[in-house]
């Protein structure tokens, strides 16, 4: 399998490479040359895999060319017994025909788990064999930096730095990222809010001579195509569970970033009978404005009771863009280009064609809350605002009732305590029992000016073989 630019012109790329790189040298996203597709019968024949199982079936032909099968099929044990449930995401029922999936039950207690840590064994792997070493670098607000964290815990060849804004993120968050004990994971408190942090960021990639060239710098955010491939197994599993692909399923997606959703259209061309995705969106609803007026156009960031959507722009989109561009990269590099500078539309005949693909939802703090409340209310379930999104948007979007809604529960509801109090509710969520001692273990961090000098320093000096 190959891997190509959704801009065109940086070079084709086997797995391996795409695994260490972020963006491609054109500013584009990776995403692969041609789909796997797998007929119904096949699919048929996954019912009642293991979870871990059923991820080979879907995953191996992406990496295949790098890794034998018995060395992947031996990751993704590893990776999926780490889940804190036997079927990993179990389904839990609303109403007659309305279902949450729970992609909470890895170690951070939200669904980035399910690819980070995967992502961490793939890149040990890819570096033992290669013997090279990285330096993962990344800013955060909050739950990515706690998943990568948990995801690299293990790694020999590689490091870890996150950076979070000082005292301004929550103390489960903090202490998700801060109590995870290993030599090569360092936290760094910047006193400085999150744009500084991923200001300082980007600034060490585009210039890594402080590393004196001895390592380099490696991304896990939600644009690496190992993360998006990892989370199209889950839409396989809450179908085959639901009777598909004998029937068809709809599944509503709190998405930011367009990571999630994208990989559910994945899936669906990878020949799983989806009739309906829905995009659920905060106000931060880039992308519902897109969906519902053809106008694609960056807005101010607001803060929302669901800050794992707050984004200006929707990067994984770019993949969406190019699939609509029939996969013409230059267009698609004028199309963003020109976005950087003000709003955007597409022809005509392609947004129809994705209006054709996806339905979309923004939903705001009230409606959230009112949704935990209500959902409360009737089955005694509590949700997660982000969650509490996707429930709503499914609510609004549905188009048949005969064909079972699955919302993705991003989230443990134990993350977000201040939107449960919001929604008036005096229900107080725990956390689950291995997290239980979260707030009597140790902590370790390390408090550094704003200041990039400063941070490029403490990362030269505290990598493994510095
Ligand atoms: C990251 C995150 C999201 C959004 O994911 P996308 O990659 O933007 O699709 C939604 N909910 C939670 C809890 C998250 O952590």
């Amino acid at each position: 399998m190959r891997y190509i630019s959704t801009r065109g012109e940086a070079p084709a790329l086997g797995f391996e490479d795409v695994l260490l790189t972020g963006l491609a040298t054109d500013g584009g996203l990776y995403v692969p040359e041609s789909l796997p597709h797998f007929s119904l019968e096949e699919i048929r024949s996954w019912r009642g895999l293991p979870y871990s199982e059923l991820a080979f079936k879907v995953m191996y032909p992406f990496v295949e060319d790098a890794i034998p099968a018995d060395d992947f099929r031996k990751m993704l044990d590893e990776t999926y017994s780490g889940f804190a449930h036997q079927s990993v995401a179990p389904l839990v029922q609303l109403d007659s025909n309305e279902w949450v999936m729970e992609l909470f039950r890895g170690p951070t207690l939200a669904f980035k788990d399910f690819a980070l840590q995967l992502l961490g064994r793939l890149l040990d792997y890819v570096l033992e064999k290669r013997k090279q070493h990285v330096v993962i670098m990344g800013a955060t607000s909050g739950d990515t930096g706690s998943a990568a964290i948990e995801g690299c815990r293990r790694c020999e060849h590689v490091d870890i730095f996150i950076l979070h804004p000082y005292q301004r993120v929550s103390e489960v968050q903090r202490r998700q990222m801060t109590t995870v004990q290993g030599d090569n994971i360092h936290n760094i408190a910047v006193k400085g809010n999150f744009d500084d942090c991923q200001r300082m960021v980007k600034e060490s990639f585009g210039d890594q001579s402080f590393l004196g060239g001895k390592t380099q710098l490696a991304a896990v955010n939600s644009i690496n195509w190992a993360r998006i491939m990892a989370q199209i197994v889950y839409y396989f599993q809450a179908s085959l569970a639901l009777g598909g692909p004998d029937r068809s399923m709809a599944f509503s997606v709190p998405t930011g970033n367009f990571g999630d959703i994208f990989a559910g259209y994945l899936a669906k061309k990878m020949g799983l009978p989806i009739s309906q995705l829905v995009i659920a969106t905060n106000r931060n609803d880039i992308l519902h404005r897109f969906m519902s007026g053809n106008r694609y156009e960056q807005q101010q960031l607001e803060h929302t009771l669901s800050p794992s959507m707050d984004i200006m722009v929707s990067s994984n989109f770019e993949r969406l863009l190019f699939d609509l561009h029939g996969r013409d990269g230059a267009a698609v590099k004028d199309l963003l280009e020109n976005a950087a500078k003000g709003p955007v539309s597409i022809e005509d005949y392609r947004w129809k064609a994705a209006r054709k693909l996806f339905d979309s939802d923004a939903v705001d703090d009230k409606t959230t809350c009112d949704t935990i409340r209500e959902i409360y209310e009737q089955n005694e379930y509590l949700l997660d605002p982000h969650t509490a999104i996707g429930v709503r948007a499914a609510r609004n979007c549905r188009r048949d009732a005969t064909v079972p809604m699955i919302t993705l529960g991003t989230a443990h509801p134990a993350k977000f305590p201040d939107a449960i109090v919001e929604s008036g509710l005096s229900v107080k969520p725990q956390l689950p029992p291995h997290m239980a001692d979260l707030f009597e273990r140790e902590e370790r961090y390390t408090v550094l000016e704003n200041d990039l000098a400063e941070v490029q320093g403490f990362l030269s000096k505290h990598w493994k073989n510095a």
